[in-house]
C-alpha cells in the first residue's frame, strides 16, 4: 500500500463525521446499541467494533489501521507505552517454565521485564551477543518460546540478521518479537523478513513531538486478537482518544520529519567524523560500523540517533563539553522535534550502577528538526570549550 494513501486516506471515514478532514476525538468511554442483537454482535467482535474504550475506540482505530499498514502487518494495537507493548507481546507468548532468549543490552525496561517481572512466574532467560546467529542458536533450549530482538539497539546500535533470526526461530517453533523503534516502519519492516511481532515505542519518531507516551504492537490477526482479548483488555493498556488524535497528527509528518532528520544527521556525522576530538562514532550506516553491510541490507535509512565517544577520558572535560553543548537538551528519550544529548556519565555516579558497561566518554545524541548549521555550530562551540 502506498505511503501517501496510508497517511492521508486509510482508515478515515470522513462521511461518518460531517466530512471533517481531521478525525474527531471520540472522547467517550462507552457506546450504545439499538438492540440486543446489535450489542451481542459488537461484543462478539469487540476488537473491531465499538463497545468500550478500554477495548476499541473509533479515533484509536484509525491509528491502528495506519500503523498496521505501515508495518506490513495484518493488524496493530496502540498501547500506553513502548514498555507495555514489549511486555504484552512477550506475555502473550509465554507460560510458566518457559525460557526466553534476548539480545544483549536491550532497552532498560525489556531488561527488567526479564530479570525481575517474568522471573516471578518461573520464566528464565539468557542474554546473548546476537550479532552472531550461532550465539542465538547455542542459547536455545527445549523450553525456549520467545526470541527478543532489538535491531539496532538504541545506545550502541548492534543489529541482528533478521531473516536468519526468523528462520532459526521458525525451525524451533519460537516466536520472534522485535523492538523496531529505532528504524521506524519507514526504514525497516521486520515482518517482511519473517519476524512475528513488531513493537514500537510510539513515543519516539512515530509521534515525534515529545508530548505523548505510547506504544504499538503489530502482528498477524490471530496474534493481535489474542493479545487484545488477554493482555490488552486485562491490563488496561489502551491510550486515551485525545492521545490517539495527537499521534495521528504526528504520524502525518513522519516521512518529512525522518527525511529532514536523516539529512541533518548525515551532515552532523560528517562533521564529527573529521573532528579529532572524537574517538568513535556508533551509527549503523557509518563506515566504521562493523555491521554496516548488514545494516544497509536491512534498513532503508538510519534515524537520527547515534553515539559518539570523545577522545578525552577526563571527566571534567566531558562535563564541560556537555554543558557547552547547550543547543542539545539533556534528557532521556529521543525521536522528538528537539535535539537531545544523553551522556553516559549520568549513569556512572548513580548508586548501584557503578559497574555500567558503557564507557563514560560515550554521549548519545538525538538529532531533532533544527538545521544542521545550528547544531554543528553548537558542537564546534563545545569542542572549543575543552580544547
Ligand atoms: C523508549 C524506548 C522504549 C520504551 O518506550 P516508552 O514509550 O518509553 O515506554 C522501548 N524501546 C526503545 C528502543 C526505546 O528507546
Amino acid at each position: 500500500m502506498q505511503l501517501d494513501h496510508i497517511l492521508t486516506h486509510l482508515g478515515e471515514e470522513r462521511s461518518r463525521y460531517f466530512n471533517a478532514v481531521s478525525p474527531p476525538i471520540i472522547q467517550s468511554s462507552n457506546f450504545v446499541f439499538d438492540s440486543i442483537q446489535d450489542m451481542r454482535d459488537a461484543i462478539t467482535d469487540e476488537i473491531n467494533q465499538h463497545v468500550y474504550t478500554r477495548g476499541n475506540n473509533p479515533t484509536t482505530a484509525i491509528l491502528r489501521k495506519k500503523l498496521a499498514a505501515l508495518e506490513h502487518a495484518e493488524d496493530a494495537l496502540v498501547v500506553s507505552s513502548g514498555a507495555s507493548a514489549m511486555a504484552a507481546a512477550v506475555l502473550s507468548q509465554v507460560k510458566a517454565g518457559d525460557h526466553i532468549v534476548c539480545v544483549q543490552k536491550p532497552y532498560a525496561w525489556t531488561y527488567k521485564l526479564l530479570t525481575e517481572f517474568l522471573l516471578k512466574f518461573d520464566i528464565s532467560f539468557d542474554f546473548v551477543d546476537a550479532t552472531e546467529i550461532q550465539q542465538i542458536a547455542d542459547a536455545l533450549k527445549s523450553n525456549t518460546s520467545v526470541l527478543i530482538l532489538e535491531s539496532p539497539n538504541s545506545l550502541t546500535f548492534e543489529i541482528q540478521d533478521l531473516a536468519a533470526c526468523a528462520k532459526l526461530a521458525k525451525d524451533h517453533n519460537i516466536t520472534t518479537v522485535i523492538d523496531n523503534s529505532y528504524a521506524t516502519p519507514l526504514y525497516q519492516n521486520p515482518i517482511d523478513y519473517g519476524i512475528d511481532i513488531v513493537i514500537h515505542s510510539g513515543t519516539k519518531y512515530i509521534n515525534g513531538h515529545s508530548d505523548v507516551v505510547c506504544g504499538v504492537i503489530c502482528s498477524s490477526k490471530v496474534i493481535i486478537e489474542n493479545i487484545f482479548k488477554s493482555e490488552f483488555m486485562t491490563l488496561g493498556l489502551n491510550i486515551s482518544p485525545s492521545d490517539a488524535f495527537l499521534i495521528l497528527r504526528g504520524l502525518r509528518t513522519l516521512p518529512m520529519r525522518m527525511e529532514r532528520i536523516v539529512n541533518t544527521t548525515a551532515a552532523v556525522i560528517d562533521y564529527l567524523s573529521d573532528h579529532d576530538g572524537v574517538d568513535r562514532i556508533l551509527f549503523p550506516f557509518h563506515d566504521s560500523f562493523p555491521q554496516q553491510t548488514l545494516a544497509k541490507k536491512q534498513m532503508k535509512a538510519c534515524g537520527g540517533l547515534f553515539s559518539i565517544m570523545l577522545k578525552t577520558k577526563d571527566k571534567d572535560k566531558i562535563e564541560r563539553f556537555v554543558d557547552a553543548l547547550d543547543a542539545f537538551l539533556i534528557a532521556v528519550s529521543w525521536g522528538g522535534h528537539e535535539s537531545l544529548k544523553m551522556p553516559s556519565l549520568v549513569f556512572h555516579d548513580i548508586p548501584g550502577r557503578e559497574d555500567s558497561p558503557i564507557p563514560y566518554n560515550l554521549i548519545r545524541l538525538s538529532i531533532g528538526l533544527e538545521s544542521p548549521e545550528f547544531l554543528i555550530a553548537n558542537l564546534e562551540k563545545a569542542f572549543k570549550a575543552i580544547s
